[in-house]
């Protein structure tokens, strides 16, 4: 235990700390599966998952002891070297995505920097062809720094840096007519999305408009993107989301978040010998990106998800709890995909439920949970979530929600 409060750590916190996360809720000290305590001793169930990162829970066994292992071999190489985990993990994924012959994969350290890959490549399209434009969706979210801010639709996050990567065009989405609309004039370069739109609150895009923008990418030469930052790596109870949908393949996908169950990795898988030679030697490149470390906790990570049936247990547990969140009163619409759920809430009185009850839930009955927006709730658990604690949070939600409305109707 620290011998610092809570209290104590969170004003050295601010007074050291650059400012753009606001003030962070808690001091987290320790974990253990789906359960987290703060440096105060108090003990909170987990169902964010450290933003749908954490697939395998906190300090796995056999995650801790794969990165001790590593560690204790071999750290950090740069990449005029390779590794034997950095080869294996390349070749683990690319049967996972069901890539074809002569597809390459790409490691970055993040869910942006995988996307800042992908527009590079979407970018030498561009210059290769003359295609000038770039679409990506409304409500769209694929990171923060300047390229992936770029492709990212919500005005305040891109607004306060001026003129970015250009010119991104935002589709609304699931509309059919405005993605036919938008190749009427062969001039696409390449179309990013989300399958399932995280930030936004968990909405997923239906499954005739990823094939309608399959077909018009492909028939118009313009290069198809699926970020699965948040999506990928068995969180929506599929290897990646957009496997849900037969036959239907991008010719670039995004990963990052649950890749490495905590540990910082991102990959761009490129579709094909084709795709895979638009980033050419020199073009590209990253210091950390892949190495030894990074891939380890990327090869346990996806052969714990195989070995501990956690596909499965994503879809099945995924399922409990939409189901129990459907039940409560003030919940008026649960999307659930797996272990990726958006809840919207109506609290008579609240104007901002969601976040107020995620405060409530975390100070008073020991639960994480998100609010992605006023009224939207989001859970990304841990992969290896058990039924009984899947129990409990609703539980523990429940009581916070009775929190919530007593609240507003004691004058
Ligand atoms: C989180 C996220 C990103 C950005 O990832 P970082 O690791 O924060 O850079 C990009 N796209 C999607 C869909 C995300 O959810």
């Amino acid at each position: 235990m620290s011998t610092e409060t809570v209290t104590d750590l969170l004003q050295r916190y601010q007074q050291r700390l650059t400012g753009v996360f606001g003030s962070p809720q808690t001091v987290l000290q320790r974990g253990e599966g789906t359960r987290v305590w703060d440096a105060d001793g108090n003990e909170y169930l987990d169902m964010l998952g450290g933003i749908a990162v954490n697939a395998l829970g906190h300090a796995h066994p056999e995650h801790a002891a794969a990165l001790n292992a590593q560690q204790n071999r071999l750290g950090h190489i740069s990449n005029l070297f390779t590794s034997e985990p950095q080869i294996a993990l390349a070749e683990k994924l690319l049967e996972l995505s069901g890539a074809p012959e002569g597809s390459t994969v790409f490691f970055a350290n993040s869910g942006s920097e995988a996307n800042e890959a992908g527009l590079k490549a979407v970018l030498r399209h561009r210059k290769d062809t003359g295609k000038q434009r770039i679409l990506a969706l409304e409500n769209g979210f694929h990171g923060r720094t300047i390229g992936a801010l770029s492709l990212t639709h919500k005005p305040a996050y891109r607004e306060p840096f001026g003129e970015l990567i250009g010119p991104v065009e935002f589709l609304a989405p699931n509309d059919l007519q405005a993605l036919e609309a938008s190749f009427e004039h062969d001039d696409v370069a390449g179309l990013f999305l989300e399958p399932v739109q995280g930030e936004a609150g968990v909405h997923a895009l239906d499954d005739q408009y990823l094939l309608k923008a399959r077909e018009l990418t492909r028939s118009h030469g313009a290069l198809l993107v699926f970020d699965e930052v948040q999506t990928g790596i068995g969180r929506t109870g599929e290897w990646f989301n957009h496997l849900r949908v037969p036959g239907l393949q991008p010719d670039l996908m995004t990963l990052a978040k649950g890749l490495g169950s905590g540990f910082p990795i991102g990959g761009l898988i490129s579709y094909g010998p084709q795709v895979s030679a638009l980033l050419s030697p020199g073009q590209h490149g990253t210091t950390f990106g892949g190495n030894p470390p990074a891939t380890v906790a990327g090869l346990t990570t996806l052969a714990v998800i195989e070995s501990e049936s956690l596909l499965q247990n994503a879809r099945e547990v995924g399922s409990q709890l939409a189901e129990a969140l459907n039940a409560l009163d003030e919940v008026t619409a649960v999307r659930q995909y797996g272990l990726h759920l958006g809840v919207d809430l109506q609290v008579p009185g609240c104007t901002e439920p969601a976040k107020q009850l995620a405060g409530t839930a975390l100070s008073k009955h020991g639960l994480i949970i998100n609010a992605t927006g006023e009224h939207t709730l989001r859970l990304a658990p841990p992969l290896n979530i058990s039924p009984e604690e899947a129990a409990e949070a609703v539980q523990r939600l429940t009581a916070a929600l009775a929190d919530l409305t007593e609240k507003e109707h004691t004058p």
